[in-house]
């Protein structure tokens, strides 16, 4: 029996582990044992994502949250490894870049657990990003690094990973798994087009919430005068991440852009396959405008997902809301044509599975 424990704490990890805990539950030899950090923690950031995904309960919350980075990281790993010397888990699975993955990992590391970290690789190249501080250590001390992307094996071997007793694997992207599994669930369960009285194609969808962007009033006031100027033309749907809450509250916002609470994962995506356009400085909303079709303009200075922008899908923007506008405009007039499939097939969570699986037949005990 291999024994995998999940970490998890924000919103997006909650996606990603619906996708491999899917997985997981087709194999009787292996069990999970989940653990939530507590990051995000209100009905609309977490609970949705578990009833309506149907993720197993966590079976231990640690609630930590609402601390700087450092308050937050070093609690978690207190809480962490007191959770790992009771599970002595085979091998601990992080996700992605956020304090709980590099929490996970850390606390893995110093009692000689295997790590496993899904969405390895990825750079932005740009430390003063918190997440790009957390991918980086954590990818060093991971045993088995996988990538959902091409880019991001080239990245760690640029690094000089394969000097490194580490295995990297590229298995696609779980993002993609979950997409393609609950896009039709989500459309008998969601109404959110109905309810918000949208018509296909007819709105733009806008989520802002990275730290380089809300951190800077002036940013966020050219960004929110670019949706404004937007909304002209279009209706706009700005669900708002809590981050970002507050910090609107003193901008003037056009009544045509429908700000709401941050939503569940099925409306979400019913938005994204329903909207014309995304503008975002999300980093899975990029991948997930791309898995349905629709083109994406990126409100940063980088991306990790590099690949959407060399074939023409996501178009970077400066926050100034000329060049937002400017972007939008350009992508009104294209056509969305795919072909390639720069994400895999949508069997990552299940590789992963396999893959480690393999490693614990190969060493016993992993
Ligand atoms: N998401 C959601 N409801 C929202 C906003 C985002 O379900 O109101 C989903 C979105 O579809 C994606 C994930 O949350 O799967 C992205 O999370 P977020 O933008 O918070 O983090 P990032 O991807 O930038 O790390």
């Amino acid at each position: 029996m291999l024994h995998i424990l999940t970490i998890i704490g924000a919103r997006p990890q909650f996606i990603k582990a619906a996708a491999i805990s899917r997985a997981i539950r087709q194999f009787d030899n292996i069990q999970e044992t989940i653990v939530h950090t507590g990051q995000h923690f209100d009905a609309n950031m977490f609970d949705i994502f578990f009833d309506e995904m149907g993720i197993p309960k966590p079976n231990y919350h640690l609630h930590v949250n609402s601390l700087s980075h450092g308050a937050m990281t070093g609690r978690m790993l207190e809480e962490i490894e007191k959770v790992l010397l009771q599970e002595k888990p085979d091998v601990v699975l992080v996700f992605g870049d956020t304090n709980s993955t590099l929490a996970g990992a850390l606390a893995a590391k110093k009692h000689h657990i295997k790590i496993a970290h899904v969405e390895a690789g990825l750079r932005s190249f740009n430390m003063r990003m918190p997440e790009e501080v957390n991918r980086i250590l954590t990818d060093r001390i991971s045993d088995f690094l996988y990538c959902p992307t091409d880019t991001a094996v080239i990245n760690l071997e640029a690094e000089g990973f394969r000097q490194y007793p580490c295995s990297i694997e590229q298995v696609g992207d779980v993002m993609l798994d979950a997409a393609m599994y609950y896009l039709p669930i989500s459309s008998q369960k969601s109404s959110i087009l109905r309810d918000m009285d949208l018509n296909q194609d007819q709105f733009l969808l806008v989520t802002i919430h990275r730290a380089e962007n809300t951190d800077h009033p002036q940013r966020l006031a050219e960004i929110v005068e670019a949706i404004n100027k937007l909304s002209k033309d279009f209706d706009v749907v700005f669900p708002v991440h809590p981050r970002t809450k507050h910090l609107l509250s003193n901008l003037s916002i056009s009544p045509r852009v429908k700000l709401v609470d941050p939503v569940g994962y099925f409306d979400m995506i019913q938005l994204i396959n329903g909207c014309r356009l995304v503008v975002t400085d999300s980093g899975g909303l990029q991948k997930e405008a791309y898995f349905f079709k629709r083109f994406c303009v990126t409100v940063r200075d980088q991306t990790e997902w590099v690949e959407l922008v060399e074939h023409g899908y996501n178009r970077l923007s400066s926050t100034k809301s000329s060049d937002i506008q400017d972007a939008v405009h350009f992508f009104l007039k294209q056509t969305f044509k795919t072909g390639e499939a720069l994400y895999g097939n949508g069997d990552a969570s299940n590789r992963i599975c396999r893959s480690l699986l393999n490693h614990h037949d190969k060493n016993h005990s992993i």
